[in-house]
């Protein structure tokens, strides 16, 4: 061991090799502070080329490598195993901004650059970059390619495996894949910048990337409509999608008692008014490169009345309301944390299934669970909700978390949907992923790990069986 920390030392500096408890802690627990982990180090390199050696000595001394950007992971994919044998690679140094290119509309980026400051970069180059979510001012873009990160604007952006047009990925062995390209067409063979993505660290370390940029928005118009029930919400979706047209940058599902819990807990945000005249609130926003004139939400809310879509509605006058508006979405995760219990899924769904699908594993955890107290919201555009279920008292969720798990994923699986809809499988969800995926697409997943990353150094214990390298 005091051989490797030195190898390390040699090739990072011996500041950036990490061994007291001290100094590691931050490293070793994920932000649900579920999963906690050991390691021999933390290494810190600074450049490509100190990756690239690092991988190197991992694979000649069969060392397992655990990548992390910033461990904002809710599935426990960027924390070590307990055993203490692995190195976690820290991309946080290998934060730059190369290069904004506003001809070519392309940002190229380090891994460990924080989404917050991509974001701002962007902005001050009279560009969006349009990934967005409530761990922005955290999560690296390292980190966001792994995961293929959604958020709040998928619906009219696209997820991060849509965001990027190359990527540099350090090998098992140390090499360099260079796909460093910035084109939006090339049919040279497999696209295999796509196998990294989303492979959670499992198949190589991603070090830079180019990302797509695209028009900043010169207004943007936001609502909070009260609807009767799920399938309201989706024919309301319908009817904003065929008046807006590319407009509709987001439209998220929130449970009312999700934005009363918010109005509750979280001093800083304010809700606009009594929601319970509805159970369901659709948070819709509507962005345009030109000003359009009047507030478009307007005619179209109104003809959600007229058919009878729509209970109540608020309408953001100000761009600080707007921003109340999404705090009250973005907060739902920390009010329900107050309230404690609380476990998360994460699931996919076709948006014409979602209320029946709702309503299926609403009525299944009811029956089999009389004390279930149920956090439903996201990002309904997409197909994708965070159907959370906490409990009175609030241990009984975590200690029925396997039955509860099996309801939902039952449901799930009956509608043909996913159950991790944007942020992955980790440790959280191997067992169920394992179980419920394809057999013949886990075997094609299996032999392309094996051919990547013949040794099974990078991150095990993640996704996929620990033996599939033996
Ligand atoms: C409050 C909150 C809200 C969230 N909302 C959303 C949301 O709306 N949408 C969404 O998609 N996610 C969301 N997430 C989940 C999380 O933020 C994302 O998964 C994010 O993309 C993780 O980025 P990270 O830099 O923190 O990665 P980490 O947590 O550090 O790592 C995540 C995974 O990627 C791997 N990895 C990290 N960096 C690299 C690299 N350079 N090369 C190879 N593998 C790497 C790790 O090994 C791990 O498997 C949320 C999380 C929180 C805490």
């Amino acid at each position: 061991m005091a051989d490797l920390i030195e190898a390390l030392a040699e090739i990072v500096g011996k500041a950036n090799v990490l061994t007291e408890d001290a100094d590691t802690a931050g490293y070793l627990v994920d932000w649900t502070n579920r999963f906690h982990g050991k390691v021999q180090a933390v290494v810190r390199p600074a450049t490509t080329q100190e990756v690239s050696r690092v991988m190197k000595l991992a694979s000649e001394t069969g060392t397992p490598v655990v990548p992390q950007s910033g461990n904002t992971s809710l599935v426990g994919s960027g924390t070590p195993d307990a055993q203490g044998r692995a190195i976690l690679l820290s991309l946080s140094r290998m934060n730059k901004i190369e290069s904004i290119d506003a001809i070519n509309d392309t940002m190229t980026v380090e891994a460990g650059l924080v989404l917050e400051k991509a974001q701002q970069a962007a902005k001050d180059a009279g560009r969006l970059f349009p990934l967005s979510f409530a761990a922005e001012g955290t999560a690296c873009l390292g980190g966001c390619l792994a995961t293929n990160a959604g958020g709040t604007a998928v619906l009219r952006y696209g997820n991060m495996r849509d965001l990027v047009l190359g990527i540099e990925v350090v090998l098992s062995d140390g090499r360099v894949l260079n796909m460093m390209r910035g084109l939006r067409k090339d049919n040279t063979g497999y696209d295999l910048k796509h196998l990294f993505i989303a492979s959670e660290g499992t198949l190589g370390v991603i070090t830079r990337a180019v990302v797509k940029l695209f028009a900043l928005p010169q207004a943007s118009f936001t609502a909070l409509a009260g609807v009767g029930c799920v399938q309201d919400a989706a024919r309301l979706l319908e009817l904003v999608k065929s008046k807006a047209g590319p407009a509709l940058t987001g439209f998220e599902l929130m449970q009312a008692k999700c934005i009363e819990r918010v109005g509750q807990t979280i001093d800083s945000v304010s809700v606009p008014g009594d929601v319970s005249s509805a159970p369901w609130w659709c948070l819709i926003e509507l962005s345009y490169s030109r000003e359009p004139g009047a507030n478009p939400l307007e005619s179209i809310l109104e003809e959600a009345f007229e058919k009878e879509l729509v209970a109540d509605a608020f309408l953001a006058n100000s761009v600080k309301e707007s921003r109340a508006f999404w705090a009250i979405r973005e907060s739902i995760p920390s009010a329900d944390a107050h309230v404690g219990g609380n476990l998360h899924n994460d699931v996919s769904i076709e948006i014409s299934d979602m209320a029946d699908f709702v309503d299926e594993a609403l009525e299944a955890l009811s029956k089999r669970y009389e004390w279930i107290d149920s956090s439903v919201f996201g990002h309904l555009g997409d197909g994708n909700l965070h159907f959370n279920i906490g409990s009175v008292p609030p241990e009984l969720a975590f200690e029925n978390e396997e039955g509860i798990r099996e309801t939902v994923y039952a449901c799930v699986q009956a509608h043909n949907g996913s159950i991790s809809a944007e942020h992955g499988i980790g440790q959280l969800k191997r067992k169920h992923f394992l179980a419920l995926k394809d057999p013949l697409e886990l075997e094609v997943m299996e032999r392309i790990k094996r051919a990547l990353d013949p040794k099974g150094i990078l991150n095990p214990g993640k996704l996929l069986r620990d033996d599939v390298c033996a």
